[in-house]
Parts: structure tokens; sequence; C-alpha cells
């Protein structure tokens, strides 16, 4: 089977190939996303393999069945970007890996918490600067503090059980509750709670109609004063707009943010020779007490193999007419 693989990375030819790779797959690598502009090259392709910032949307998804492709295999979890209808009524089976390592983001998370805490990347800079002064890079203890975890599927849970082992207080929010985050001593309160008596606010649901925004300027007036938020779920989770005024103003103490609402058009790119046009994210990373990662906490090795063996996997058993892992 023909395999266009859009928005591949040297790191993601190295873990394909790494892979095992089933025999009647062949697997070429193509940098360009998949946009309407682009969607050509896939023509004769039978399984075009995507990422979360590929278009498929009804358009492009029309163009790909009418050029033959049958199958479209997601390397993410989330399926946001695609337009399911439009995929059913055109016969296009779309399958993706639901978990490759929950570690990986969860572990991000921490890593932005630990970074904005105790200023790590203005240390870094300070250094190398020949600035060894400490004035402004007072961090506070993790231990005793209140962290808020709006999602607790898999890695939410796993973000829970590290911040458990600092020695913090669990809340949580979750339509859907589970036993082993409750295990941990987390408490599931109704969302405005779960922000109101949280120092720390993580989030890890997937976005959809009923999350859009779901961090908003309502919602940021009802947190404590100071108060840090990390978002290693979807950019539009939040409304970046709202997030400024509240850094501006004190109410927001402290950003992480490793996806961007508007990060389709920018991430995954090298745009360091360029003015930044998105005046947004350019104000964003203006404050000291922000840290933006361009959607790398999916980036280690284990979850790099456990991506390519899992679309492996989805391809030759849809092939063999036995699927898995459907959307
Ligand atoms: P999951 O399906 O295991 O868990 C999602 C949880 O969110 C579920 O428990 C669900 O009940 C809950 N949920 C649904 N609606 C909610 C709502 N309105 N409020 C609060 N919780 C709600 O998914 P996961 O594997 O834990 O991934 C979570 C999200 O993380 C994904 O949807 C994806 O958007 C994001 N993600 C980001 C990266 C990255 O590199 N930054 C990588 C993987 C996944």
């Amino acid at each position: 089977m023909r395999t266009l693989l859009y928005s591949s990375q040297t790191y993601d030819r190295e873990s394909f190939l790494a892979a095992d790779v089933p025999s009647d797959v062949e697997l070429h690598f193509q940098p360009a996303r998949l946009t309407l502009d682009t969607v050509a090259l896939a023509d004769q392709y039978e399984v075009v393999c995507a990422f979360i910032n590929d278009d498929l949307g009804a358009p492009v998804l029309e163009r790909l069945a009418a050029g033959g492709t049958r199958l479209i295999a997601l390397r993410s979890a989330g399926f946001n970007h695609v337009d399911l209808p439009a995929a059913k009524r055109l016969g296009l089976e779309v399958v993706r890996v639901p978990a490759y390592s929950p570690h990986a983001v969860a572990e991000h998370a921490v890593a932005l918490i630990m970074s904005l805490n105790r200023h790590l990347h203005r240390a870094y800079n300070r250094t190398r600067d020949g600035d060894f002064t400490l004035h402004g890079l007072t961090g506070f203890d993790l231990v005793g503090k209140t962290v808020g975890v709006v999602g607790t599927g898999q890695i939410g849970a796993t973000f829970a059980r590290i911040m458990a082992g600092f020695g913090c207080r669990l809340l949580a929010y979750d339509p859907c509750p589970a036993e082993q985050v409750e295990a941990l001593g987390a408490r599931y309160l109704p969302l405005e709670q779960v922000l109101a008596e949280s120092q720390i606010i993580s989030l890890h649901c997937p976005l959809n109609e009923h999350t859009r925004h779901l961090i908003n300027r309502q919602s940021l007036s009802g947190m404590q004063r100071g108060a840090m938020l990390i978002n290693t779920g979807r950019g539009a989770l939040v409304d970046t707009p709202a997030l400024i005024e509240a850094l501006k103003s004190g109410q927001l103490g402290y950003l992480g943010l490793d996806v961007y609402e508007e990060e389709a058009q920018l991430f995954f790119e090298d745009r360091s020779d360029l003015p930044l046009q998105d005046d947004v994210l350019a104000r964003l990373l203006t404050f000291p007490n922000v840290v933006v990662t361009a959607h790398q906490a999916f980036l280690t090795r284990e979850a790099l193999g456990a991506i390519a063996q899992t679309t492996l996997d989805n391809i030759r058993c849809w092939a063999a007419g036995t699927p898995q892992n459907q959307v």
C-alpha cells in the first residue's frame, strides 16, 4: 500500500523506518503540511498519514477520496481537526493512535510548571550573559500547593500521579471521574470550584464544542490571583487574548503553553529569519512569566516509537479487513 506521510520531520522518518514496517506498506515521507494546495501530492496513495496541523476538512477529504485515498491514518490521539461526517460520507476510514505515551505529555506539563516556578528560562539566559544575580527568580515550594487537573483521562491521570508525588493537593474536573485518580486523593469538584481553589491548573481534556475557550475572561476572573495555567491539550481550549489581559493585570501569574490556537501556520517550521506576523503570539512572548513550546510535549523517543508502530499496525489491520483504533 502506497502510504504518504504528510508533515513528516526527520524524527518521523527515523521512528517509522526503525519500526516493524509490513512488507506490503510502501512509505513516502512528505515534509509539507496537508492543505488544499498540497493535496494533489497524495494522488494514487491509498493511505494518507496525517498529523495534528494537517487540514482534514471536507474540501481536502473530497480531493483525497477523488485521488484514490481510502484510509486516513492519524499519527495523533486527537482528531478534532478531521471533518468526520465528511470522511464517512466519502467512505474514508479514519484511524488514530489513542495512546502512545501519556508520560511524554504529562512530564512536559510538569517541565513547564518547574520552568515557570523556578524561572529556569530566565536563569538560563542570565548565566549565559554573565549575570549571576538572583533577583526576580524566587519560586515556591510545590509541596502542599493545590493543583487542578481538568480532564483526567490517560494524560491527566498520569500528570495527577506525578503531582501527588510532589506532595500537592489534587482537585479534578472531568465528566467521567476516574477511580485511579480518586485513589491518589484527588477530589472531583465542579469546574468553577477547581479553578477557584487551585494555585496551578493544567488542561488535559479534548477540544470539542463543550471545551472550546473553556478558559476565557470569565473563568480567568474566577481563578486565584497569580495562579499558574498550563495548557498541553489543544490551543483553542483557551481564549488567548483573554489570557493576555489576565497576564497584564496580574490575575494570571504564570502561563505555560505547548499549544496555540493559531499554531497550524507556525509550529514545526523554522521562522527565525522572518518577522512574526501573529500579533497575539508576539505579545505573549513578551511576558517574562510565559513559556511557550511549539507542540513538543509528545516528542520523546518512546512516544515516537509507539506512534510509528501503532500507525503501521493500524494500516496492516485495516488492509486485513479488521480495522482497529477507528475514530
Ligand atoms: P483521554 O481521552 O484519555 O482523556 C481525555 C479526558 O478528558 C477524559 O477523561 C474525558 O472524560 C475528559 N473530558 C471530556 N470532556 C471534558 C470536559 N468538558 N471537561 C473536562 N474533561 C473532559 O485523552 P488523553 O490521551 O489524556 O489526551 C488528552 C488531550 O491531550 C488530547 O485530546 C489531546 O488534545 C492532547 N494531547 C496533546 C499532546 C501534545 O503533544 N501537546 C499530545 C497528545 C495529546
